[in-house]
């Protein structure tokens, strides 16, 4: 059973209070074969604690980001099987969404945790509310809000996702990335186009250019230009969108048309390139479609392309599939990146575990999570409450009168 008297400040001391009862975190073991990440690491046990929470963690949560039991019991935590986890705790952790048979044992008014994607799958968090559960999705943070930085998962996961991109593409081509002159002659440096300057890009060009090659970048906001320029890169402007910025600091989705001349004007940048990494997304909609098959066509045999944005909706290369390498007929290594930020995970379980404690400190009240849905922050990651989809976008599309969810077909 676990304890759910007040915890002490310090693991391992008496409680200070043992008569009150606190909400019980559970840290659940992520359900995926390819995911390595965990919601809460060691170091941040004590700090869950402080804030008043107790934490059970299930049995070998963390061993793949190399955080094994011992190391949560050391901080304060108990370990148990799964069935206990949930069980007994108030609020489940996890990074993605649970399973469809993980969702099945939480309980009406149990918390749950992660990144839901609730306008990818409107279904799933609709299912919750039936179940009563509370979906708390860290994908819909108010990320402009200076006070939520610090629970900025898409930031601290995409920052991650960005590294790992150049690295995987400097991996995968035959060249050096810098200029290096031996007495076996000069290698000329590597030119490497980034598509996307939002966080994952911005990563990928100060990675790629501290690899010493020479960087490109595009966005179709014009904001970004100055923060490529910041690290190094040289900014591409193309004359068919000039400036495609949305709301939030996000793209706007481009037209049918727009699409087109983008494509078309974007094939001659990328046949000059040796590596393209392309990071383009709009929250919510398929990633656009930036280089086509007659781009990779037009490129020189060794040439490397990583699309961050390869997804099962589509990617931003025409073709490439999440966790697949492909070489074109004309020897263009494509490589569909998938879930970059697993492959570094304890780097990625830290950072996300830093974001959910800032997180839960914000909802606790007293040892409870407390939702208050007139708090800006609470509106937008609580996203079922009391039986009902709460977040108007989320209920827009699970509603009849949305457009139709991404999952299904559009
Ligand atoms: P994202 O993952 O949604 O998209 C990645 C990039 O793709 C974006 O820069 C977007 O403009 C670009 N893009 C979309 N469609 C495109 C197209 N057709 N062609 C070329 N590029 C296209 O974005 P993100 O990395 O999550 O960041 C989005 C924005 O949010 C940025 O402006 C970022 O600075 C901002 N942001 C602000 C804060 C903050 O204020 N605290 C925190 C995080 C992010």
């Amino acid at each position: 059973m676990v304890d759910r008297a007040e915890p002490s400040a310090a693991p391992g001391e008496p409680a200070e209070n043992p008569t009150a009862t606190v909400a019980v975190v559970a840290v659940a073991r992520e359900a995926g074969e390819a995911e390595s990440r965990v919601a809460l690491v060691p170091d941040d046990v004590g700090r869950l604690r402080s804030a008043g929470f107790a934490v059970v963690v299930e049995k070998d949560a963390g061993k793949k980001a190399w955080f094994f039991d011992d190391a949560y019991v050391q901080a304060g935590a108990d370990v148990l099987d799964r069935d206990k986890c949930f069980a007994d705790s108030d609020v489940v952790l996890f990074v993605n969404r649970p399973s469809d048979a993980d969702a099945g044992r939480l309980r009406p008014g149990q918390v749950v945790v992660g990144l839901l994607a609730p306008l990818v799958d409107p279904a799933f968090v609709t299912r919750l509310a039936e179940l009563g559960v509370t979906a708390v999705s860290l994908d819909m943070l108010p990320r402009t809000l200076s006070r939520a930085q610090a629970m900025d998962v898409l930031s601290s996961q995409a920052n991650i996702a960005g590294y790992k991109a150049a690295l995987v593409a400097a991996n995968a081509f035959g060249r050096y990335f810098p200029l290096l002159m031996t007495a076996a002659g000069t290698a000329r440096p590597a030119e490497v186009l980034v598509l996307g300057a939002g966080v994952a890009g911005l990563q990928a060009i100060a990675t790629a250019h501290r690899l010493g090659a020479i960087v490109k970048g595009y966005d179709v906001r014009p904001e970004a230009k100055e923060q490529v320029e910041s690290l190094g890169g040289r900014f591409i402007e193309l004359k068919s969108v000039p400036d495609a910025a949305g709301e939030g600091g996000y793209a706007r989705v481009l037209t049918a048309e727009e699409t087109a001349a983008q494509q078309e004007e974007l094939n001659g940048h990328v046949a000059q390139h040796d590596v393209v990494i392309t990071t383009a997304q709009v929250p919510g909609r398929r990633p656009p479609l930036l280089i086509t098959a007659a781009a990779v066509g037009a490129m020189r045999a060794g040439s490397v392309v990583v699309d961050m944005a390869a997804s099962p909706l589509g990617g931003n290369v025409e073709g490439s599939r999440p966790d697949a390498t492909t070489v074109s007929d004309n020897g263009v290594t494509i490589i569909g990146a998938g879930n970059l930020a697993s492959t570094m995970p304890m780097g990625a379980s830290t950072a996300y575990s830093h974001n959910v404690c800032a997180l839960l400190a914000h909802l606790a009240e007293n040892g409870k999570v407390a939702i208050d849905l007139t708090d800006e922050i609470q509106a937008g990651v609580v996203i079922t409450f009391d039986g009902k989809v709460v977040n108007p976008a989320t209920a827009e599309l699970a509603g009849s009168n949305g457009r139709e969810p991404l999952v299904n077909g559009a």
